[in-house]
């Protein structure tokens, strides 16, 4: 007898197989079908999170080793495929003129109503990045999706909701206090992944920004935030966890927010990571109480 199966059976197994094709995007294998059109709602509910505190957590280091290990050089993960770093300079030479610009203002209204990659048609509202422009921490995601499209911010679909949560019930620092943006400022069609030719025409503003805001810390969200800085084909799965830097500012990779919805279970590798970025910054960790 041939064995049926049912409908509802069908959808898990549909939806299992679509979370496997997602899981190995993030991680960085290409050749991958694209993304479906995301079905969240407009109005996303409220995540709730409670980011846990793995079982075996250092100790905070005392305020004596923060400032011993600041002595110290960076340790720097190697990133054995990375192309050399470019002069400052060159990341400009696209766009004459952008290395002028002298703050957030001039070069949001540098960018203008760009039409620089085949994006333009198809976005709603450019998505420049929102928060503190002397943030001491910056964090930096891929692309902007339908919430952020709709609105014109970074980060405010149910993927930015749990970012925020991350920032303040994990960090305990207030969304305002840091500075987020994406790569590609403007949402590839169906939440594709960025093609090679709008990563290249849409970094130099990304590069621009690093530079106006000066963090003392990135955070990189995700494979193709982190691949687009570091200009390697590294999966986020290898590099996160791992300092690197950035034009000499120290970098954190780790997963990306959305990746977290789908992988819950990962969160406590980003919550290792986010406890590396309080140390790194000197910052307290909030009691776990004020985590959940
Ligand atoms: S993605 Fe970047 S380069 Fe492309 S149109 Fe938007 S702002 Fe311009």
């Amino acid at each position: 007898m041939s064995a049926r199966t049912n409908p509802p059976d069908r959808e898990l197994i549909l939806a299992s197989l679509r979370d496997y094709v997602e899981q190995l995007r993030e991680e960085g294998l290409e050749g991958l079908p694209a993304a479906e059109p995301s079905v969240a709602p407009r109005e996303s509910p409220r995540v709730h999170v409670v980011i846990e505190t793995p079982q075996a957590a250092p100790a905070a280091p005392s305020r004596a080793a923060v400032n011993d290990r600041q002595a110290q050089p960076p340790r720097i993960a190697s990133a054995p495929d990375a192309a050399p770093r470019s002069a400052p300079d060159e990341l400009f030479y696209r766009y004459p003129g952008l290395e002028k610009t002298a703050d957030l203002a001039a070069l949001r209204e540098f960018i203008g109503d760009c039409t620089r990659c085949k994006l333009a048609p198809m976005r709603t509202n450019l998505v420049f990045g929102a928060g503190n422009p002397s943030a001491e921490l910056m964090f930096v995601g891929e692309a902007p999706g339908a919430d952020e499209d709709a609105r014109g911010e970074p980060f405010v679909g149910r993927a930015g909701q749990l970012l925020t949560d991350i920032i303040e019930r994990g960090m305990g620092m207030a969304r305002s206090e840091v500075y987020i943006c994406n790569v590609i400022k403007c949402r590839p069609p169906e939440n594709r992944n960025p093609e090679p030719d709008e990563v290249a025409a849409c970094e130099p503003f990304l590069f621009r920004q690093i530079d106006l805001v000066r963090p003392r810390v990135i955070v990189g969200l995700g494979t193709f935030a982190v691949q687009a800085l570091l200009k390697v084909k590294t999966p986020i799965s290898k590099l996160r966890g791992n300092w690197q830097e950035f034009r000499r500012i120290r970098m954190m990779p780790t997963f990306h927010p959305a990746y977290l919805l789908r992988n819950p279970a990962d969160k406590r590798l980003v919550w290792a990571d986010i406890q590396e970025v309080m140390r790194e910054l000197g910052r307290p960790l909030p009691s776990r109480g004020a985590r959940r």
